[in-house]
C-alpha cells in the first residue's frame, strides 16, 4: 500500500512516528520522513497512525 503525507497540513507533532516508528519518523530539522511504501502487514500500525494525527495529514492509498 501507498502513504501519503500532506506536507501542508503536517505540523511535525510526531504522533504518527510514536504509534509507527518503523515508518514514520522526525528528521534532524523536525521535518517528517516516512516511507511511502509499506508492506501489507503494517497497515494496522498505518491506520493507527491515520487516526492518531490531530492534523489529518495521512492518508493511505490502495494499490
Ligand atoms: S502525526 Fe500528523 S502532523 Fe504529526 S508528524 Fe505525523 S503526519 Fe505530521
Amino acid at each position: 500500500m501507498k502513504v501519503h503525507v500532506d506536507m501542508n497540513l503536517c505540523q511535525s507533532h510526531g504522533e504518527c512516528a510514536i504509534v509507527a516508528p518503523d515508518v514514520f519518523h522526525l528528521g534532524d530539522d523536525d521535518v517528517l520522513v516516512w516511507h511511502d511504501d509499506v508492506p501489507e502487514d503494517r497497515r494496522a500500525a498505518v491506520e493507527e497512525a491515520v487516526n492518531a494525527c490531530p492534523m489529518a495529514a495521512i492518508s493511505i492509498e490502495d494499490e
